[in-house]
């Protein structure tokens, strides 16, 4: 037989032929190379591996052994094997028809329980197999103790997966290449290729197995790591940035603008913020923090710092509603000041506006600009745009984020994100950007008590807090983003909020209720009120009497502003709303929120959720209303699981993790591609410290070697180019 290779079409292995090589196609294996990369789900103790010595009696067993004798008396049958170091009895009291074939010679695989006879083991009416002796014993049988079972698909069958990876695995050598760099596989202590994808399919033993995942989980997340490097170098080569003096006039003064002093926390940040936009090298960092950390401060003191250079900064944010906010909190922070600054605003109300503030961010003057994505519409050219701050990035997808270059001058890139992003999504999807974290919040801020309450208490929960509001708290109720009360172009706005954050965002037209977990609820239609039909519930019921407004994606920006000012200011004591309010809405005095259907939402929306109290000094109270069927209220189910996850704790970190665990990085991301080639080995939800190693190899290799142009990087640079497949430009322009 001819030696298979990698690019051998997988209708040529023996067994398989043109049409069960269609059913491989199907399942994405077309060739010998790909059929070794399609890994087993799970794995099964190997049928043959047990040498005849090892058997002990009592257990199910399989051995491969040659036939040495065989004698037949009154239809019982007894047949004697030997594997070549000890001999085993196998008997047959109803001799079967596989058994009367066996003769003398002959090489048979026998699998059934082992029993003692006199001071021998046996095996009493086993089942047999005869394996023809000119080939050679199925690999497995070759030491493997464990083997793969496969996914199939519909015509393609486990079963033929497996012995058309034996036909491969029985030649002397796994027709692959090497991929990484034989000193790296040495110094990580990692199995080569060709050795990782044999232990693949099968492993001597679980340790086996887990050490050839490793290193094929490593192989991947190293050229992950590296596309990441070469971004990087990329980036940081093409988009030299502008340098930004920070004399400590300037920065006293910009200091002066705040009304308390920053935290340790906000100047470790600003630390590196600063010390990237005075190296005249562009800056691309992600500063994480969770909600309330005080990101915005620092975000702002990095404009400031561009406008006291002279340059623009402008700040983009998620929905119209954040935008006003941002621009809001940042008057209050510049009242008095000379920076002249405007808010961008889409939508019919901002075009009578637009083309004076367009006009002077041309003439450059215009100092800070805020907005959403109008920010980067092509008429909108600025002078000298030094730094764009980007809120909630996750929330736009990757792609988004280069679109500012080439826009007017060389703009540093800030990108705020409030939802903690797990390391290893850190070091991958965002892999490219250099990192600035704000641990903790600043002083003073009280604790948020949240609890999980079933819909049944719903009454209850509005009676106690009525009493709350009554003695001077303020209050959200948040419901799911549902109802005919928004206009679609609304939609446009907050759905970019909800393609990311979660999978739960009900989109719900008429009646057809989606459950979050993914499921549809066949035949039990749920009621899911509108916030118009609970704010209606509240005022005309349990909340009569008290001032409570209706906030949703639906309202006119003046009516959205007035809604808000008037429950900052005090006026309004409580407000229905949607998930409008899910990003960056600042009002201290809220100390309660109810979230009604909040089995609806993700982890990260609920947190972002909860952020919107504990913002002042007093204590707050958080009710997670589960609606979900009684199971998930019990616990067990994922959205049960998830409440318990935001009862328990607090930190955003853990949080982000848990939904890494819960939902994987796919859903965590939403559905937009992210440039993150699909893992075949690697898990971010688990390994983390091997992302960690792939990281620190990948970003030494390129800093080595920026063109992997040394041969001992050529196999990596192919792959590289293979991962990718074009949806990078990476390699070819390095
Ligand atoms: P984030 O953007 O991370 O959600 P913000 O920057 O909006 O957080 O800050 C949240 C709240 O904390 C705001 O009301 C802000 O005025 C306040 N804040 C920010 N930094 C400090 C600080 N160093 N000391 C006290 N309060 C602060
Ligand atoms: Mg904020």
């Amino acid at each position: 037989m001819q030696a298979l290779r990698a690019d051998t079409e997988i209708q040529f292995v023996r067994g398989v032929g043109p049409r069960r090589a269609e059913w491989f196609a199907k399942a994405g294996v077309r060739t010998v190379g790909d059929l070794l990369e399609y890994f087993p789900s799970r794995y099964e103790p190997a049928q043959g591996g047990v040498p005849i010595g090892e058997l002990r009696p009592g257990a199910h067993a399989a051995v491969i052994g040659d036939v040495i004798r065989t004698r037949g008396r009154d239809g019982s049958l007894l047949v004697d094997i030997s594997d070549g170091m000890d001999d085993l009895r196998l008997r047959w009291f109803q001799a079967t028809r596989a058994a009367g074939l066996l003769k003398r010679g002959m090489r048979v695989c026998a699998s059934g329980r082992v029993t003692v006879f006199g001071d021998r083991l046996e095996m009493v009416q086993p089942d047999t197999t005869v394996l023809s002796p000119d080939e050679p014993p199925p690999a497995l049988a070759a030491g493997a103790k464990l083997i793969g079972v496969y996914p199939g698909n519909g015509l393609l069958k486990p079963a033929l997966v497996r012995r058309t990876i034996e036909t491969i695995l029985v030649q002397p050598h796994v027709p692959t290449a090497a991929v990484l760099p034989a000193e790296l596989v040495k110094r990580r202590g990692l199995l080569a290729r060709d050795a990782a994808l044999r232990a693949m399919h099968e492993p001597r033993n679980a340790e086996e197995q887990a050490q050839a995942r490793r290193s094929l989980a490593y192989e991947e997340l190293l050229l992950v790591e590296l596309g990441m490097a070469l971004r990087r170098r990329r980036l940081g080569e093409t988009a030299a940035g502008q340098k930004l003096l920070c004399t400590p006039e300037i920065d006293r003064r910009i200091r002066a603008r705040f009304p308390f002093p920053l935290t340790k926390a906000q100047d470790g940040a600003l630390r590196e913020i600063v010390r990237d936009l005075r190296s005249g090298r562009g800056m691309t960092r992600l500063l994480q923090g969770d909600v309330g950390s005080g990101k915005t401060v620092v975000a702002l003191y990095a404009c400031l710092l561009a406008v006291a250079n002279r340059k623009q900064a402008a700040i983009m944010a998620p929905t119209e509603i954040l935008a006003q906010q941002h621009f809001q909190s940042i008057e209050k922070y510049l009242a008095g000041s000379r920076v002249r600054r405007a808010l961008l605003r889409g939508g019919a109300a901002g075009r009578r506006e637009r083309g004076e503030t367009l006009a002077a961010i041309e003439r450059g003057e215009m100092d800070l600009l805020v907005g959403t994505q109008a920010l980067i519409q092509k008429d909108v050219i600025f002078a000298d745009l030094a730094l764009v701050v980007v809120d909630e990035q996750h929330k736009f997808g990757v792609l988004q984020r280069h679109e500012f270059r080439g826009k007017g001058g060389r703009p540093h890139y800030l990108v705020m994100t409030a939802t903690p992003i797990p390391r290893t999504l850190a070091m991958t999807v965002f892999g490219d950007l250099d990192v600035s974290l704000i641990r903790g919040s600043p002083p003073g801020r009280g604790r948020i008590v949240t609890r999980v309450t079933p819909g049944s208490r719903w009454t209850d929960v509005l009676k106690f807090a009525r009493g709350r509001i009554e003695a001077g708290e303020q209050a959200y109720v948040v419901c799911p983003q549902i109802g005919e009360e928004e206009p679609k172009e609304s939609h446009a706005a907050d759905g970019e909020v909800a393609g990311a954050s979660g999978p739960t965002e009900p989109r719900r037209r008429s009646g057809a209720s989606r459950e979050s977990d993914g499921g549809a609820r066949a035949g039990a239609r749920r009621e899911v009120r509108t916030a118009l039909e609970v704010w209606r519930e509240l005022t005309e019921g349990a909340w009569k009497g008290l001032r409570v407004g209706l906030l949703h994606g639906g309202l006119k920006p003046e009516q959205t502003r007035r809604v808000l000012s008037e429950f900052s200011s005090g006026e309004l004591q409580a407000i229905v709303c949607t998930t409008v309010v899910e990003v960056g809405i600042d009002v201290p005095a809220a100390t309660l929120m109810i979230v009604d259907h909040a089995e609806r939402y993700g982890l990260s929306q609920l947190h972002q959720l909860r952020g919107r109290v504990g913002r002042g000094s007093r204590d707050s109270l958080c009710v997670l209303v589960n609606r979900g069927q009684a199971a998930a209220i019990e616990g067990g189910t994922p959205a049960a699981e998830r409440l318990a996850v935001l009862a328990r704790t607090t930190n955003g970190f853990e949080i982000a993790e848990a939904d890494l665990q819960l939902r994987g990085p796919g859903q965590l991301l939403g559905t937009r591609q992210h440039g993150l080639p699909e893992l075949r080995v690697a898990s971010l939800a688990t390994d983390e410290e091997l992302t960690e190693q792939a990281r620190e190899d990948a970003f030494a290799i390129v800093a080595a070697d920026p063109r992997l142009a040394d041969p001992v990087h050529a196999a990596l640079r192919s792959a590289l180019r293979r991962m990718f497949a074009g949806r990078l430009a990476l390699i070819d322009a390095a």
